[in-house]
């Protein structure tokens, strides 16, 4: 089974994708973690990359496809995925489709998660994530038990230089353009599933697994 969630920034997408990824058993590929990897190493990709991510832009097709492609060859990938902020554009969904067909696959099911833009900026403005394991946070509605400290793996937590507001008003832009007419495009291919995801993450997760036809998944 091959799962998308598909969301604005801060719509949850990081938090649900984990969740759904582990209830079901799949592998969980989320392309900003890659990318955010890459930059920390300092690789050639991280070099390509970081210049978008700070602009609130999109990164270039070739090298992101790229990147995923080689990702999607690991073995574990192979029972299915759970994708998380990729595709994010016509051209990424159709390459992606292309080589899940190769391997006699297809995306199953796509979960838009639905969140108003007030509750949007709300929720990235008081973002924390995990520098070690990426695991997110929020100063009020998921504070960690020890203030600045993951509580799975006591990394440091720190804000995301994106997360600033004009950058997240950016991202929010390049979302509506570049990113919400793959709400269409899955629609039309009937593989679109809608779910509110406003309230607390649990309730959430629940609506997700619902929605995916999984309620009675063991967890
Ligand atoms: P968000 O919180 O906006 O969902 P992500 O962690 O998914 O953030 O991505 C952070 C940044 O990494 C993006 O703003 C973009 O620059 C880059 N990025 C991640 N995924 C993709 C993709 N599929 N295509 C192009 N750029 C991407
Ligand atoms: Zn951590």
């Amino acid at each position: 089974m091959n799962i998308i969630l598909l969301g604005a920034p801060g719509a949850g997408k990081g938090t649900q994708a984990a969740y759904v990824a582990k209830r079901l058993n799949l592998a969980y590929i989320a392309t900003g973690d890659l990318f955010r990897k890459a930059v920390e190493q300092g690789t050639e990709l991280g070099k390509q990359a970081k210049y978008y991510m700070e602009e609130g832009k999109l990164c270039p097709d070739e090298i992101t496809i790229g990147m995923l492609l080689e990702r999607l060859a690991n073995p574990d990938c192979q029972t299915g995925v759970v994708f998380d902020g990729f595709p994010r554009n016509l051209n990424q969904a159709e390459a992606l489709d292309k080589a899940l067909a190769q391997q006699s696959q297809g995306i199953d099911k796509v979960v838009y998660i639905k969140v108003s833009e007030e509750e949007l900026l709300r929720r990235l403005s008081g973002r924390w994530v995990c520098r070690n394991c990426q695991a997110p946070y929020h100063i009020t509605d998921f504070p960690p038990q020890i203030q600045g400290r993951c509580d799975k793996c006591g990394g440091e937590l720190y804000q995301r230089p994106d997360d600033a507001t004009p950058t997240v008003k950016k991202r929010l832009k390049v979302y509506l353009a570049a990113t919400a007419p793959l709400i269409d495009y899955y629609t039309r291919l009937g593989k679109l599933v809608e779910v509110d995801g406003e309230g607390k993450a649990e309730k959430v997760a629940k609506r997700i697994i619902k929605a995916l036809g999984k309620g009675d998944a063991v967890s």
